[in-house]
């Protein structure tokens, strides 16, 4: 009976890749797709903001002159 050899499928570009301790890369076929994989997560991430940023609100109308005084 032949050893059973689990494949895994490269998640990057969908190559059976055999799940063995020598692949330090699984479950992606190499080093290559893991850095795509991890860079798409990563730019995926920072596409996403969790609240817009503020940096645009109009100050609050700041009085010119204080009332004038009624004499
Ligand atoms: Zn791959």
């Amino acid at each position: 009976m032949a050893k059973a050899v689990r494949a895994v499928r490269c998640p990057t570009c969908g190559k059976d890749v055999e799940w063995k301790p020598e692949n330090r890369f699984r479950p992606f076929c190499s080093e290559r797709c893991k850095q795509i994989d991890l860079g798409a997560w990563a730019s995926e991430a920072y596409r996403v903001p969790s609240a817009p940023p503020d940096a645009e609100l109009p100050d609050a109308p700041a009085p010119a002159e204080p009332p004038a005084r009624r004499r």
